[in-house]
């Protein structure tokens, strides 16, 4: 019998996990896919968010600002890419300027530290590459951007480390409750719990009717990208956002934590799990980031890719206990700021469940570290010790990148193992750079089928079916 399943393991999730592995609690994660963050929390423009835009008084305004500033002190703790670069809202007219006054005064009463509103010639000064029509601009110096899929492997790995179970390949079919939670899964499984949190993104509506009626609906908003090479990857310094809309926060221009130029998203409605781009939605992008930044080169776009917001009927999160099931709480219809927030919902979720009566005791142990190698940052001592130690740290597989065999090897080992080439890149970046693994990829799926004792026709790209190989040629 569990104290608490956890329904999902995008970066609510993960947040969830890791605030309460430090509790004397059996704790479990059920995960659909074959490895963590691979819905929303994968794929988005990967900004901390300051906090100005939320509604003065919601619940996603005073968690936006909190998960800010826990996001960067998680991410430092756990080796994290992260940066504090700042963000800069910029105003082409009169009404924009309106709407950053509004901005700039929901961002005060949000408590959003460091604000200000500058000219359109400062903000030119801050990043020359600006339009010329840019009038004004709002500035949010506690911005910032992540690694998104590194911060929920990160809390999620160290959740694991402190004794969460955690299990892949496990889609929550239904959920029955008496004294308890009944809980099947397409592994057959059926987990027992006297408390369920419910964080399973674009399906958490789906999910929640699994115990009740329906409070809340998820409508499902696509954005996509482009993603730049390096090359591209100075043209700003800060995250350029245009005015927000209703439907999202707008086109934006940024420097990625690994260098790379993020430019996107549209908002579109969209299906769950379409994560397909369009050449209507990559040419709007396109020419509305230019609004902002004229300059940028799209000829060197190295990737493009979309993300699906859960956005619902309500201009707020859906967090709370169910209505019809007492013990299940919705972390639910968690759109953007959703990446900021996390870290303040994962403690929110703790506070709530003590409110619903869950007994909470702190372990007198916890190990809130995560050391990672990234070899190509190591100074030369350092690498050439490593080389000696583990003549596969002298192996270079991921050109673009600079990773080696040894970290490849390390991704297929770590606390929570990659299983796919996906996994493997989300973990030490092998097939991030230029070619986006035109040259590493069939070395890597050679290592992974080594490491994994499996036969390369069965390694996958990303989930399950994504199988790279067919079949083998027969030998003549
Ligand atoms: C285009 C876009 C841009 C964004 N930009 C930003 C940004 O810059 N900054 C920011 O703060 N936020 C941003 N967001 C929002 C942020 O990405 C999300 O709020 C956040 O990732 C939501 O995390 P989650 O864990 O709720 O959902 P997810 O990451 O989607 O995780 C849900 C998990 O539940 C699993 N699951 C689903 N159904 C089941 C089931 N039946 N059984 C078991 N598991 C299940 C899924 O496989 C998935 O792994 C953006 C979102 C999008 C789409």
């Amino acid at each position: 019998m569990y104290d608490v399943v956890i329904i999902g393991c995008g970066v609510v999730g993960a947040a969830a996990a890791y605030e309460l592995a430090r509790y004397d609690l059996k704790v479990a994660v059920l995960e659909a896919e074959n490895d963590v963050a691979t819905g929303s929390s994968k794929a988005n423009s990967a900004i901390l968010h300051a906090g100005y835009d939320p509604r003065p008084g919601s619940l996603m305004a005073k968690l936006n600002v909190e998960g800010n500033r826990l996001a960067f002190e998680i991410a430092h703790r756990l080796n994290v890419p992260v940066e504090r670069c700042g963000s800069l809202v910029v105003a082409f007219n009169e009404k924009d300027k309106e709407h950053l006054q509004e901005l700039y005064r929901r961002g005060i009463e949000n408590g959003v530290p460091d604000l200000s509103i500058i000219s359109g010639e400062q903000a030119r000064e801050l990043e020359p590459n600006l339009d010329p029509g840019v009038k004004g601009a709002l500035l949010a110096e506690s911005a910032g951007i992540i690694s998104p899929w590194d911060y929920t492997l990160a809390m999620a790995e160290v959740a694991v480390k402190n004794g969460v179970e955690l299990f892949l390949n496990t889609r929550v079919t239904s959920i029955e409750k008496d004294e308890v939670f009944h809980i099947r899964s397409s592994k057959g499984k059926e987990f027992e719990t006297r408390y369920v949190i419910n964080a399973a993104g674009v399906n958490s509506d789906i999910v929640a009717e699994m115990v009740g009626e329906r409070e809340f609906s998820v409508r499902p908003v696509g954005g996509e990208y482009f993603l730049l090479d390096k090359s591209e990857g100075s043209r700003v310094s800060r995250v350029i956002f245009q005015c927000p809309n209703e439907l999202g926060k707008g086109v934006l221009v940024s420097r990625t934590v690994h260098g790379n130029l993020i430019v996107g998203p549209d908002a579109v409605n969209s299906v769950r799990n379409d994560k397909g781009v369009t050449a209507e939605g990559l040419n709007y992008v396109r020419r509305t980031a230019l609004r902002s930044v004229p300059s940028i080169q799209f000829r060197d776009n190295i990737r493009n890719f979309a993300g699906i917001r859960a956005n619902t009927e309500f201009d707020e999160f859906c967090i709370g206990e169910s209505r019809s099931a007492k013990g299940f709480l919705n972390l639910a219809g968690i759109k953007s700021p959703g990446l900021t927030a996390a870290a303040a919902i994962g403690v929110y979720a703790r506070e709530l469940l003590d409110g619903m009566g869950l007994e909470l005791r702190k372990k007198d142990e916890f190990d809130d570290t995560r050391p990672v190698i990234r070899f190509k940052e190591l100074p030369d001592e350092e690498k050439n010790r490593l080389i000696k130690e583990d003549p596969a740290y002298g192996r270079v597989i991921c050109r673009c990148e600079t990773v080696t065999e040894a970290e490849i090897v390390a991704a297929l080992h770590s606390v929570i193992p990659a299983s796919s080439i996906n996994g493997v890149k989300r973990r030490c970046s092998a097939g991030m750079g230029r070619c986006q693994g035109g040259f590493c990829s069939p070395r890597v799926l050679r290592i992974i089928a080594r490491e994994l004792g499996i036969d390369e026709t069965e390694v996958l790209e990303e989930g399950e079916g994504s199988n790279v190989l067919y079949s083998r040629l027969k030998e003549v």
